[in-house]
């Protein structure tokens, strides 16, 4: 039996009307002779308000009983979801990632799957139902419950096709598609045909939040094909596949925004082998996810190290650089919050020339200051002030011709 994984965000099941349309999907899918295994997020805004919840009793919650408590909210739609199916005369039961043995590391609040057990969900496809998994959360090898990050039940989705041999994993969401950018940010963004797995895993890892990072990686490694679409109408979304040669013809595919960063300079550090591997190795101790990182020697001996990381690592960052600042012999620490990246991406970038060029132009003509620059071959990102960010996204998809079809473009 074919098996089609189908992953419905928190918006698509926001309310018993949103969750009998989802279900109307999977019946019609399972009607075509496919085995379904849904994936479903929390209903709603449900895990913002979980976290505002604790934050009330708790302004720095363990982080376990952080994953405990979010956890709650997907455990809720699986079950209402299995009730719809059931209501309308179809078999369906519910897991939670402990249900369906979703090992995961033992980082909380941003773990990573180690290994599912395909086995359950098999069986029960076999006897005929549909399985209804819950997206976002897994168990580490003690049995304590983890998450895998905001907007991980992507990354359960396109898990699960892999481990079940899945080709294809359709994230249903509220938007029809990846667009070029954030539609809600930049209104005349257009929609993409397809997209790259390279392209959309910059992208995410760059703030577009309609696809979680990791997702990106399981399907590149796992040859999964995504479709990204609209849970509310019946139309095609955006593919995100193989690089196919005609995507080198555009030179930028998408641009983005990254909101929440800090950066932390190490003003004056000694310039000898190893101490940037101190500094990373101490602030991975401390699992602080660091983002663009730069270095330049100011002199013979003493160099500057900066490194971006999101605002939410901040504390576990500084106090991993204090502990290290002596050390690596360093003069100050610099730390700049109110920063925010934008940036563009394209695999076409490889073979063209004056990208950057263009962006700086647009920006400087936005009147936007740029504080540093970081690249890869298929990317340029300039942090700026946050308040300043979208201005100067606007001015870079207006440059790049970001509201045209990529077929139509100039830029
Ligand atoms: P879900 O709850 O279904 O997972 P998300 O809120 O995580 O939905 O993702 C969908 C949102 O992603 C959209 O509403 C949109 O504002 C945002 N988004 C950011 N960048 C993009 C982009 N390039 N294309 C489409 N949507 C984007
Ligand atoms: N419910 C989780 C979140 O809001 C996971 C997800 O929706 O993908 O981040
Ligand atoms: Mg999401």
């Amino acid at each position: 039996m074919e098996i089609i994984i189908q992953k419905f965000g928190g918006t698509s099941v926001a309310d018993a009307e949103k969750i009998r349309q989802a279900a109307k999907r999977v019946i019609k899918t399972a009607e075509k002779g496919f085995g379904v295994v849904v994936v479903a997020s929390a209903r709603g805004k449900q895990t913002d308000q979980l976290v505002a919840d604790a934050l009330e009793l708790n302004p720095n919650p363990p982080k376990r009983e952080m994953d405990q408590l979010l956890s709650t909210g997907e455990q809720q739609s699986v079950s209402l979801f299995a009730m719809a199916l059931d209501a309308m005369g179809c078999d369906a039961i519910s897991f939670t990632g402990s249900q369906i043995r979703m090992m995961t590391d033992s980082v909380h609040t941003k773990a990573r799957i180690v290994s599912i057990d395909g086995k359950r969900i098999r069986r029960q496809l076999e006897l005929g139902k549909i399985v209804i998994v819950a997206g976002f959360q897994g168990i580490d090898e003690h049995e304590n419950i983890t998450t895998l990050g905001r907007g991980g039940s992507d990354t359960t989705g396109v898990a699960l096709a892999a481990i079940l041999g899945a080709k294809l994993c359709e994230i249903y969401t509220d938007v029809d598609g990846i667009y070029t950018a954030d539609p809600r940010i930049y209104k005349d963004a257009v929609k993409m045909k397809q997209i790259s797995y390279d392209e959309m895993l910059e992208m995410a890892s760059l703030g577009a939040g309609v696809m979680h990072p990791r997702a990106i990686e399981f399907g590149k490694k796992y040859d999964v094909t995504i479709h990204v679409r609209s849970s509310s109408e019946d139309i095609e979304g955006t593919i995100i596949t193989h690089e196919v040669p005609q995507m080198e013809g555009v030179v930028v595919s998408g641009a983005t925004i990254q909101r929440d960063m800090a950066k932390i300079s190490l003003v004056g550090v000694d310039n000898v082998p190893g101490n940037a591997a101190r500094v990373f190795a101490h602030l991975a101790k401390a699992k602080v996810v660091v983002h663009d990182i730069v270095q330049t020697e100011v002199s013979s001996d003493k160099a500057n190290l900066s490194f971006m990381i999101s605002i939410s690592d901040l504390v576990a960052a500084k106090e991993a650089v204090e502990q290290i600042k002596g050390d690596i012999n360093c003069r100050s620490v610099f730390v700049r919050k109110d920063i925010a990246e934008v940036s563009v991406v394209g695999v076409g970038m490889r073979s063209h020339y004056g990208v950057a060029e263009k962006m700086f132009e647009a920006l400087a003509e936005a009147k936007v200051n740029i504080d540093s620059i970081t690249t890869s071959e298929i990317r340029i990102s300039c942090s700026v002030d946050e308040d300043q960010a979208e201005k100067a996204l606007k001015a870079i998809c207006g440059a790049f011709e970001l509201h045209k079809p990529a077929e139509t473009r100039n830029a």
